[in-house]
């Protein structure tokens, strides 16, 4: 890497900005940038020049197909690749590419989640163009990213619903910057996505199935050194990862992904890559892309890379930080504190914002991040709790509070504070002492939403979030529209919003058992533990509402994402299970039998040798060995029962409830009995590599 230009080599297979102004001539350049910045229709003759170009370009470069890439309801991309070949009248081929097949393609839908919106609706579906996100080339591929829809209009990906919540955000939030005086030509949300992962030998993963089936290693116990130590968290990084590192980095910036900061985690194993933020649609194709590539340049290096939100037990899962803020296309950050009073309200009033969004629907914030995988670490004292609330420091709480209480701020000197007319006093925005308990915290210029799983997409989350901002800001823009007093109205508005929703806020410890008692029981915020709960209340009234008002979804949609969400939650655990049954009889129970023997044996041996030997640990190790197999065969056949019962139910929120209640807690009991088994069993007999071998597999 170190002898390569990066800046040449920065987003060189990206149909970008740099080379659209290069390559388009003038009028389509400018038509090009006006759908993309303004969301104007495009003009089918601009539609047909772009595409020319692009594919002048992508053929330079090597590119012989061209696909639409879309995120369907599977969680991760879609791509059917067709070649740029047309036959040509002298017997050969030429490379075409039309403004239609640019636009819009129209892959069989029938196989990917529809929720029943396939039963009631067409199965064809189509993709269209997202021009706000740059095309590029991978695997010698232009790649379009588009939205997904059915022909009835239904949105059956996650960048549809991601692109119509940040226009919902966008309209509401410029009524608000009008009262302000202020016109601009968009608000956007931007994104940096922190993301987690862990590093495995190829080898070592190739021999454990429950890697290979389920992402995660389902029995195990644990190795004499884990994460006590906190040795791994920002140490030296390892020769092998920092190859992979480099290789990674390259591959990323040549897609214009803006790679930046790299760092080993708490967990052996464990490491995070963090780009620069972007507008929140580009961030989360990027976020997609670079989970696609970092398994691909693992593979490349001998290695796996797992991006599982809880590959291993007993130590830290993977998550992701979306830090996210608002701004505007003059480049104003809307969740920075500002310098002059008139600033400082508006700033506190989108603080309002989102700290009334973040109240008011919790849920929906709760249930965007909800996996089968992720339920493993919410709340699990590694990973902000399953309560949703917000933190915003000493200082600004300070401030809120002397709003509310129409009290002098007490910070370095006495102020009285009238939105409007008094600037804000200083506050630090030192982000030392932020609190990594909290599932949502202001970090000086943005949120960080932190409850999020490695492996989720992050549209999920900021769908709910721009919604819910918006509705906020609607309500605001409503009421002060209507002002003649504004100033006094403004700060009667933010002084309420206060009120009403202090019950969010919270700096405490997001991790110790008097919080959960708090929030719940005195604040009632809600406490929703697993997908099972979380994810029916996606289809609340209150919900349901908010996010058809503002086009953010149609209510068959809501329908068939809960449906979607739960029956793949059931579908993991469902794999889970099966996997544990298999592994149990066809492996461990077999190993276990096997160094039975040879204890037995050994036993009956040395007792025909000496009469005066006692054997007490091969017979105690049988004996104990022995009963662990009953326990395991008992509890197998419990597995077996459970995953029988739930076969053939075709009540998807049953089924998610005795997936919680009953097959989880049943796979728990077994592998407790496996990994006890495991202690007691020699290694040359035990059938996987243990969690030591696992995750000190990368040296
Ligand atoms: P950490 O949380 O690990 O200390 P940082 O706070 O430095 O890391 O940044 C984390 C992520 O936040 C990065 O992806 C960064 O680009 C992003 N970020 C920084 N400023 C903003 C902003 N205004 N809006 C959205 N994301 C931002
Ligand atoms: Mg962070």
């Amino acid at each position: 890497m170190k002898n390569q230009n990066v800046p040449e080599l920065f987003g060189s297979n990206v149909f970008d900005d740099r080379v659209m102004r290069s390559r388009l001539p003038a009028d389509v350049y400018n038509s090009l940038k006006k759908t993309i910045d303004e969301n104007v229709k495009l003009e089918e003759d601009v539609a047909e020049a772009v595409a020319s170009e692009m594919r002048d370009w992508a053929v330079e470069k090597g590119a012989t197909h061209f696909t639409h890439w879309f995120q369907p309801l599977t969680g991760v991309t879609a791509e059917k690749h067709d070649s740029f070949i047309s036959t040509s009248p002298d017997g050969g081929v030429i490379m075409e590419f039309s403004g239609k097949e640019l636009i819009k393609g129209e892959p069989d839908a029938s196989s990917f989640p529809s929720g029943g919106l396939r039963a009631t609706f067409e199965a064809r579906g189509y993709t269209a163009w997202d021009p706000t996100s740059y095309a590029f080339i991978k695997d010698h591929t232009l790649c379009i990213p588009t939205a997904f829809c059915s022909y009835s209009g239904d949105a059956l990906d996650k960048k549809t619903p991601l692109l119509r919540s940040m226009q919902a955000l966008n309209r509401q939030a410029k009524r608000i910057l009008k009262l302000f005086g202020k016109e601009v030509k968009y608000v956007r949300t931007c994104v940096g996505p922190e993301q987690e992962y862990f590093l495995v030998d190829r080898k070592v993963f190739e021999e454990r199935p429950d890697l290979i089936y389920t992402g995660r290693t389902l029995f195990g116990a644990m190795p004499p050194k884990g994460q006590e130590l906190d040795d791994h968290y920002f140490g030296v990084i390892k020769p092998r990862v920092t190859a992979f590192m480099e290789d990674l980095n390259k591959e990323l910036w040549k897609l214009g992904i803006l790679a930046k900061t790299e760092h080993n985690e708490v967990a052996p194993a464990q490491h995070e890559l963090a780009p620069i933020f972007s507008t929140t649609n580009v961030a989360t194709d990027n976020n997609q892309l670079m989970m696609e590539i970092m398994q691909k340049v693992a593979r490349k290096h001998d290695m796996v890379c797992l991006l599982h939100e809880k590959p291993f037990a007993g130590v830290n899962g993977s998550g992701k930080h979306n830090n996210w803020s608002i701004g505007t296309d003059t480049g104003v950050n809307l969740l920075s504190p500002g310098e002059t009073p008139y600033e400082n309200a508006q700033f506190l009033l989108f603080l309002c914002a989102v700290i009334q969004a973040v109240d008011d629907y919790q849920d929906l914030l709760r249930l965007s991040v909800a996996t089968a995988g992720n339920d493993h670490r919410l709340g699990a004292n590694e990973a902000p709790p399953a309560i949703i609330s917000v933190f915003l420091g000493d200082e600004l709480s300070a401030i809120l509070d002397a709003i509310k209480n129409d009290k002098p701020y007490e910070g370095q000197e006495k102020v009285m504070l009238k939105l409007g007319v008094h600037a804000l006093p200083r506050f630090s925005r030192d982000t030392t002492d932020r609190n990594r308990t909290s599932p949502f915290a202001f970090t000086g210029n943005k949120f960080e939403f932190r409850s999020l799983g490695s492996s989720n997409s992050i549209a999920c989350c900021n769908i709910m979030l721009n919604a819910a901002v918006a509705e906020s800001l609607k309500q605001y823009a409503d009421r002060l529209e209507k002002s003649d007093k504004f100033e006094d109205d403004l700060h009667e508005l933010i002084k309420e919003t206060i009120k009403a929703h202090e019950r969010i806020l919270f700096n405490g410890n997001g991790y110790g058992e008097e919080w959960v008692k708090e929030a719940t029981e005195v604040r009632g915020l809600l406490n929703l533990k697993t997908t099972a709960d979380a994810m029916p209340y996606l289809l609340h009234k209150k919900n349901v509402e908010m996010l058809t008002s503002h086009k953010v979804f149609s209510e068959t949609e809501l329908q068939s994402r809960c449906e979607i969400m739960l029956e793949n939650y059931c579908k993991t655990v469902n794999i889970e299970g099966h996997t544990m049954v298999d592994m149990v009889r066809k492996d461990y129970l077999p190993a276990i039998e096997d160094y039975l023997l040879s204890l037995a044996k050994t036993t009956s041996m040395m007792k025909s040798v000496s009469s005066s030997v006692k054997c007490n640990y091969e017979i105690s190790t049988m004996e104990r060995l022995s009963e662990l197999t009953d326990y395991i065969l008992e509890r197998v056949k419990d597995l077996e029962k459970a995953l029988e019962d739930i076969k053939d139910s075709d009540d998807i929120v049953k089924t998610s409830e005795a997936i919680r209640d009953d097959v989880l807690p049943k796979m728990e009991h077994l592998r407790k009995h496996v990994d006890e088994a495991e202690m007691l069993t020699s290694e040359k007999c035990w059938p996987f590599p243990s969690y030591g071998k696992i995750l000190f597999s990368v040296y």
